[in-house]
C-alpha cells in the first residue's frame, strides 16, 4: 500500500493525504493552503485524479483541513465523504464562508489589479462557487465516534475524538492488502488537555503508522495561566475607564468558548451585568450546531445542560445577524462586551468595531488567538502607533492586551504525551505485541519545528520518524 502526502508538509496548512489500498484511493482532509507563499499550490492541478477517489474521510472542519472539497467537487470528485455529525453540520456553513469570501476576493483583486496595471499567475475566478458548496452536500456521510466504517473492501476507519473543535477526530484506519492487515492513524489536530465544552484529546492504544501534526512541536504555551480569570480582569478593569472591550474572535470554538467563560463570570457575579454581543452571523450559526450536538461536549458542559444553565444562551448575550443590528451597537452606552470575527482583524465586522474603538484610550482590544504574519490584527498586536482601517488612518490610542491560554492545539508537551501512550500501551498489552511502530510521519508543521519533533521523538522513544516533502509518495 502507498500513502500520498498532498499538503500540510513542513508547512502547516492545507492537510491533505492520500492512502491506495489494493488499487483504491481514499483520502483524508482536503485542506486549503492558507499561507500567502503556498496559496498558489490551491492551483496544482490534483497528483492523482479526482473521479478515482473511492472517498474521503475529513477530520474536522478547519479550512486548512476541508477548504479545497469543493474544488475537487468542481474537478469530478463525486464520492462519499466520512466527517462526525457535528462536522457535517458545520461543515456546510464553513464551506459556504470560504466561497463567499473566495468570490469577494476576485472582485477586489481584479479591481486592484486593473488600477495598478498588473496581471496575476492565476486564474481570475474563484477557486470555487457557492453552486459548488452545494454539490458537496449531498456527499457527506455522518458517522459517530468509534463506529466502525466500512469504506471500501479493504479499509476500515474508526473516529476518535481529537479535542480540538467540536466534531473534530483523528481516524484510525485498518488496511488489508495481499492478506496482511496494516493500522495506520492520522492525528488530526490533536486538542489541548483541559479545554472547557470539548472533551480532552483521546490517546489511541496502537499502530504500525501514525501520520502526526506538529504546529506546537517546538515549544509550550506561554502563560496559560487561569485565562477566565484573565478575562474578567481585563472586562473590569475597561469598565472602569469607562470604555468597550472588543475581542476579535474566530466563529468556531473560540466564539462559543468566549460565550461560555462570559456566562460563567456573569453567574458568579464576578463581572457587571453588562451587555455582551457576539456580532457575526456566521457564529451565530455555528452555535447552533454547539447546541444540537452538545452530547459531543465534556462532561463539564452536559451538567450545565442539564442544571438548565444554557452555557451559550443568558439575558445579557445578544446573537447578531442583521447589518443593522451590528450597526446599532455603535450607539449603545458604554460598557459593553463586543466579539466580532475575523478573529485576526483583515476582514468582517471587527474592522467597523475596531474603527469605533481602537482611539479611545478608555477601550480595550483585547485578542485571544494567534494573529499571522501581515494581518491588522498582527500589526496591532506589534504595538502599531497607526493602522488603515478602509483607507482610513487610525490612531492607537485602546489599551491592547493578549489572553495566550486559548489555544486549540496542544502543545510540545501534550504532543509528546499523545506518541508516548502508543508504545507505553503497546508494550504493556499482550493483544498489541504483533504490532510495533514502524514509522511516524511528521506533518502540519513548519519545517524547523516538525524536523525538531521528528528527532526529539527519535531520539527519546526510540522510534523512526520521516518528515514528507510535498507531493511524495511512500511505500507502507
Ligand atoms: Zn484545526
Amino acid at each position: 500500500m502507498k500513502l500520498h502526502f498532498l499538503g500540510a508538509n513542513r508547512q502547516v496548512t492545507g492537510s491533505r493525504y492520500c492512502l491506495e489500498v489494493a488499487g483504491r484511493r481514499v483520502m483524508i482532509d482536503c485542506g486549503m493552503f492558507q499561507e500567502r507563499s503556498y496559496q498558489p499550490r490551491n492551483w496544482d492541478p490534483p497528483m492523482l485524479p479526482p473521479e478515482s477517489i473511492a472517498a474521503m474521510l475529513l477530520t474536522h472542519v478547519h479550512i486548512d483541513h476541508c477548504g479545497l472539497i469543493p474544488r475537487w467537487v468542481h474537478l469530478g470528485f463525486k464520492s462519499p465523504i466520512y466527517a462526525t455529525e457535528p462536522s457535517v453540520a458545520l461543515s456546510d456553513i464553513m464551506l459556504r464562508d470560504a466561497a463567499e469570501i473566495q468570490e469577494e476576493d476576485i472582485g477586489y483583486k481584479l479591481k486592484r489589479h486593473k488600477r495598478e496595471g498588473r496581471k496575476s499567475p492565476f486564474p481570475y475566478e474563484p477557486l470555487f462557487s457557492v453552486a459548488d458548496v452545494d454539490q458537496c452536500k449531498p456527499l457527506f456521510r455522518p458517522v459517530k465516534y468509534g463506529q466502525a466504517i466500512q469504506v471500501t473492501p479493504e479499509i476500515t476507519a474508526r473516529f476518535f475524538d481529537a479535542g480540538h473543535i467540536l466534531g473534530s477526530a483523528m481516524i484510525q484506519i485498518d488496511a488489508t492488502e495481499n492478506g496482511q492487515t496494516k493500522r495506520i492513524v492520522f492525528s488530526g489536530d490533536i486538542g489541548q488537555v483541559n479545554k472547557p465544552i470539548v472533551n480532552d484529546p483521546s490517546l489511541l492504544d496502537s499502530a504500525d503508522f501514525i501520520v502526526m501534526e506538529s504546529t506546537y512541536g517546538d515549544r509550550n504555551h506561554q502563560h496559560p495561566g487561569d485565562t477566565e480569570t484573565q478575562l474578567a480582569d481585563a472586562i473590569n478593569e475597561t469598565i472602569g475607564r469607562g470604555g468597550n472591550v472588543v475581542i476579535p474572535t474566530f466563529a468556531v470554538e473560540r466564539a462559543q468558548e468566549l460565550v461560555y467563560h462570559l456566562g460563567r463570570l456573569l453567574r458568579a457575579s464576578r463581572i457587571p451585568q453588562i451587555p455582551i454581543f457576539l456580532d457575526s452571523p456566521m457564529a451565530t450559526d455555528v452555535t447552533d450546531v454547539y447546541l444540537q450536538f452538545h452530547d459531543y461536549c465534556d462532561e463539564a458542559l452536559l451538567k450545565m445542560v442539564k442544571d438548565q444553565q444554557a452555557p451559550f444562551v443568558y439575558p445579557n448575550l445578544k446573537y447578531v445577524r442583521t447589518a443593522e443590528a451590528s450597526k446599532q451597537i455603535n450607539f449603545a452606552p458604554p460598557s459593553n462586551v463586543i466579539m466580532a470575527s475575523s478573529g485576526m482583524c483583515n476582514a468582517g465586522r471587527i474592522k467597523h468595531h475596531l474603527k469605533n474603538n481602537i482611539e479611545k484610550p478608555e477601550a480595550t482590544i483585547l485578542f485571544v488567538g494567534h494573529q499571522g504574519e501581515g494581518t491588522l490584527g498582527r500589526q496591532i498586536v506589534d504595538g502599531a502607533k497607526r493602522v488603515r482601517i478602509y483607507g482610513q488612518d487610525f490612531q492607537v490610542r485602546a489599551k491592547i492586551s493578549q489572553i495566550y491560554g486559548f489555544s486549540g492545539h496542544a502543545d510540545h508537551d501534550g504532543l509528546m504525551t499523545w506518541i508516548t501512550h502508543f508504545q507505553k500501551s503497546m508494550a504493556t498489552t499482550a493483544a498489541h505485541t504483533a504490532r510495533s511502530i514502524q514509522r511516524v510521519f511528521m506533518t502540519h508543521g513548519e519545517e524547523a519545528v516538525a524536523l525538531k519533533l521528528a528527532a526529539e521523538i527519535n531520539a527519546t522513544l526510540g522510534l523512526p520518524t520521516y518528515v514528507p516533502h510535498y507531493r511524495e509518495t511512500v511505500d507502507l
